[in-house]
This record gives C-alpha cells, sequence and structure tokens, in this order.
C-alpha cells in the first residue's frame, strides 16, 4: 500500500505522489528564536522529525528544511526589555533551540536557514510581486494586495469576506485592505534593518519562509508542515504570495498538527499556560516526552496531564524492561544467532507489517505503537516460559530486532538505563507535594512553606496553578 497523507488542502488523505520519483522535499515552519520553546512548540518539531525519518525508512530520499525566524517584533521587544541587540537574543535562543532538541532526541534538519541570512531572496520575491501589482509599497512599508491573488483563503476554505469579518487582523488604516499583510516593514528608529529598494526595513514573517521553501527546496515542495493555529494566515499568506510570484502550485501536500493542550485551552506563550520543553526534561526523560506525543494521532489535539505523561512513562517502562530482558536471556549466544538466516516467524512478520500498515496510513503513530505492544506482549509469553528452546531464543532476537529497526526513526530507545531513576524522583516529589496540599488545607502555613523553602535549598523549585502543583530543577 503507498504512504496516504492527510493534506489539509483538499481536507482529505491523498496518496503520496512526490513531485520527482523518490525524493521529498519537506519544510517545516520553525521557531521565533526569542524565547526557550514550550512543550507544545514540541510536538510539530518531534513528530515531523519522525515522520521524515519514517519516509527516509521507506525508501524515500528527504531533504528536509526547518526554518528560523530570528528578527522579528517578538525579538524586537525582548532586546528592548533586556537592553541588548536582537542579534544576541536571536544567537541566545538559536542555541537554546539546537540545544533542546538534541536533548529531546530529534535529528537536526539537512537545512537550519535563518531569515536575516536570506535576505536578498526574501527582496528579490518582494520585487517579483511588486512587478506584477500584487503588492504596494507605503512610505517604505511593503503589502501584500490579497484581493490580487483569486485563491486566497483555498487552505483555510474562507472566502475573503468571512476572513474579513471573522478574523483578528492587524488593524493599519495604511493598507489598502484589512486582510492585506506586511512583505517588509520599514525600520523604526533604533531597530534593527536591512537595506531594501523601499528604503531601510526587514522582512515580514510570512515572506521569509516562502523565500527560503523556495531557495532550499524549489519553487514547487512535496510536503509543507506546522502546527494548525499556522493555517491562517501564516500558510494562507504563503500560498498567495508564492503562487502569485510563480504561477505554479507552492506545496503539494500540507500537513498540520493538532494543539497540546492544558485544561482544555491551546498551550501558548501568550496565555502564559506553557510549560517549556527544558523545564519538562528535567522532570521527565525526553524519551517519555516523545512517547507521550507518539500515543495519540498527530493531527488530534493531546491534553498535557500529569496522568498521560506517567501513561506514557510505564509504556514505555514496558518495552525497555522487555528489551533488558531479552538481551538477559540472549546473553553470550547473540553471535550464534545469525540474523542474515533469520526468517521471520509468522506472527511476528504479521506485526511488523501492521505496524508499517498503521504509519503508512497518514502516520498513525498511535496504531503503529500498539504494534509494538503485541510485540511486547509475544516476548513476554517466551520468556515467562521455564526453559527456552532454539527457536524462542530466536523468536526473542527477531522482536529485539524489529523494535530497534523502528527505533532508527521512533528514537524511544535512547539513555534507556536512567528511565528508572526519573520514576523514583517522581513519585516522591508527588508524596511531598500531596503532604503539601494537605497541610495547606489544614491552614498549617509555616510547615507547608518548610516543605517549599527545604525543596528550594536543595535545588528543586515548586510551582502552584489554582488546582496543582508541579516541581522542576532549578536551572
Ligand atoms: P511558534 O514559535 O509560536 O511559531 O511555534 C512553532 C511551532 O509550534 C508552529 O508550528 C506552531 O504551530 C506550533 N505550536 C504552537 N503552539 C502549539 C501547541 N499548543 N500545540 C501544538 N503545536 C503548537
Ligand atoms: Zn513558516
Amino acid at each position: 500500500m503507498a504512504i496516504q497523507i492527510y493534506n489539509t488542502l483538499s481536507r482529505s488523505k491523498e496518496k503520496l505522489i512526490p513531485i520527482e520519483p523518490g525524493k521529498v522535499r519537506m519544510y517545516l515552519c520553525g521557531p521565533t528564536v526569542y524565547d526557550y520553546f514550550h512543550i507544545g512548540n514540541a510536538r510539530p518539531f518531534i513528530l515531523f522529525d519522525i515522520f521524515r525519518r519514517y519516509l527516509k525508512y521507506r525508501g524515500f530520499d528527504v531533504k528536509f528544511v526547518v526554518n528560523l525566524t530570528d528578527i522579528d517584533d517578538k525579538i524586537i521587544k525582548k532586546s528592548i526589555d533586556e537592553k541588548i541587540p536582537a542579534s544576541d537574543v536571536a544567537k541566545k535562543y538559536t542555541e537554546a533551540f539546537m540545544e533542546d532538541i538534541k536533548k529531546i532526541g530529534i535529528e537536526p534538519a539537512d537545512v537550519f536557514p535563518k531569515a536575516t541570512e536570506n535576505i536578498p531572496e526574501i527582496i528579490n520575491l518582494i520585487e517579483k510581486l511588486i512587478e506584477k501589482g500584487m503588492a504596494y509599497i507605503i512610505d517604505g512599508d511593503v503589502f501584500f494586495s490579497v484581493n490580487s491573488f483569486k485563491d486566497y483563503g483555498k487552505l483555510s476554505k474562507r472566502k475573503i469576506d468571512e476572513l474579513k469579518s471573522g478574523a483578528r487582523i492587524e488593524i493599519n488604516q495604511r493598507k489598502k485592505d484589512p486582510l492585506d499583510f506586511s512583505l517588509w516593514k520599514v525600520a523604526k528608529s533604533g531597530e534593527p534593518y536591512w537595506e531594501s529598494p523601499w528604503g531601510k526595513g526587514r522582512p515580514g514573517w510570512h515572506i521569509e519562509c516562502s523565500a527560503m521553501s523556495m531557495k532550499f527546496l524549489g519553487e514547487s515542495i512535496d510536503i509543507h508542515a506546522g502546527g494548525a493555529d499556522l493555517i491562517f494566515p501564516h500558510h494562507e499568506n504563503e500560498i498567495a504570495q508564492s503562487e502569485g510570484a510563480t504561477e505554479k502550485p507552492f506545496v503539494k501536500y500540507w500537513m498540520h498538527n493538532g494543539f497540546l493542550k492544558i485544561d482544555g485551552e491551546k498551550m501558548s506563550k501568550s496565555l502564559g499556560n506553557f510549560f517549556t520543553a527544558r523545564e519538562i526534561m528535567e522532570k521527565y526523560h525526553p524519551a517519555v516526552i516523545r512517547m507521550f506525543f507518539l500515543l495519540k494521532h498527530y493531527r488530534s489535539p493531546i491534553n498535557f496531564s500529569e496522568e498521560r505523561i506517567k501513561e506514557a512513562q510505564q509504556a514505555l517502562n514496558r518495552i525497555i524492561t522487555t528489551l533488558q530482558n531479552i538481551d538477559l536471556e540472549l546473553k553470550g549466544n547473540e553471535n550464534e544467532i545469525n540474523d542474515t538466516e533469520i526468517i521471520l516467524k509468522d506472527s511476528i512478520d504479521e506485526i511488523k507489517k501492521k505496524f508499517i500498515k498503521e504509519m503508512d496510513d497518514d502516520f498513525n503513530t498511535a496504531g503503529a505503537m500498539s504494534n509494538i505492544f503485541d510485540l511486547v506482549k509475544e516476548a513476554n509469553l517466551i520468556l515467562a516460559k521455564g526453559e527456552l528452546s532454539e527457536s524462542d531464543r530466536g523468536t526473542l532476537f527477531q522482536i529485539k530486532i524489529i523494535i530497534q529497526e523502528f527505533d532508527s526513526f521512533l528514537n524511544i530507545l535512547y539513555f534507556r538505563e536512567t528511565l528508572e531513576i526519573t520514576t523514583t524522583d517522581d513519585s516522591l516529589m508527588l508524596i511531598l507535594i500531596d503532604i503539601r496540599k494537605k497541610l495547606r488545607e489544614a491552614k498549617q502555613w509555616a510547615l507547608a512553606d518548610e516543605i517549599r523553602n527545604k525543596l528550594e535549598e536543595i535545588g528543586i523549585v515548586l510551582k502552584d496553578y489554582p488546582d496543582k502543583t508541579s516541581w522542576h530543577r532549578k536551572k
């Protein structure tokens, strides 16, 4: 069966037929480097990297680009607040991003282009749009005219009129139409700027993705991905600019992940209801975070809760414990099992095929993981026997090899020996947090505060929320 991908553009699953046979060109909208990324942002970063690796596993030659937005309003605001140049803000959080993705087991993209390093390409694209009458200049600002692109709204499936009344769009009296958006922003005093044919300024957010996608992957690409919040306006605008300029289809398959929610609301910086990936990784092993996302379909919303994370941790422990027991059982005998000669047992081969079928079906990791648990179950049945036969050992070996093979893209088995430590720490902390809660309920503030202070002294910080308390280690 061919790989099926749910395409936001058609709102249906479509067979993956790359533009160039055997090659997949894939672009993911990356971070704006003004702060540490939160665990919601981590969802697309982790999953689209897994999908890219899975496509490689299935034989495609994949080129994967993840951009870094290293100049924008939020970066400038931070540079003013912290009294450091915007380029230093971007540098600091780009380094933090690289450290965090490494820790969380994400393979680096083939290219991480930065907006500030691709200004000539961005300017060229804007010039083309101006020449074609699709963009206009007002006092050094350049805007894209949405009315010039007849298909505007095709991704978000909304008509221009509906968008005008419903969307939260930037009010700017100088624009000809409220939906028109910035391609180039004139520099205000003290802001970083680049020279352009329209004066000193900087690129808008949407145009940078169009320009960098075209530069590194070509005018038409296979997959463009990001969170569902990017469908409108970001991706809608990318289509308008790119297809407006080239008159070619910009992207064949648009993929969007569902939100990570917390207490029913989207986790976001602006709502303040977020945990940074760094913070979470101090408390839970990064592989647990990966497992947490893998247990759910990428398009479904997912709620962030301690219970769900615990489930992920238990699921992962189950796999790791079984693999460790297999290792113990095979110790010393592994060399005798020649894997090239091994013919997969029918039942094992069946599970392997089912796993691949699930992944081929729009990357259904939740379904695929259940097949891994079936493999674990098979192994445990054998391990529970008293005496193992030669064929039993062969089957255990096969199971181990298949799980390891899948791990080449899932990457959940790394640092496996540290997992137990996290579990114990966490259980102890839950006991302490619970005692403190009871003390507070009984208005025994002094004792409750003593727990908090003593923990602080040993580098553990408690964070209180209306209905729960979390903990993390001090940086
Ligand atoms: P940003 O830095 O806000 O542009 O976000 C980087 C990526 O994270 C984008 O693909 C967003 O769509 C995605 N994203 C942001 N918030 C969430 C969330 N709560 N759940 C899942 N993805 C998110
Ligand atoms: Zn983008």
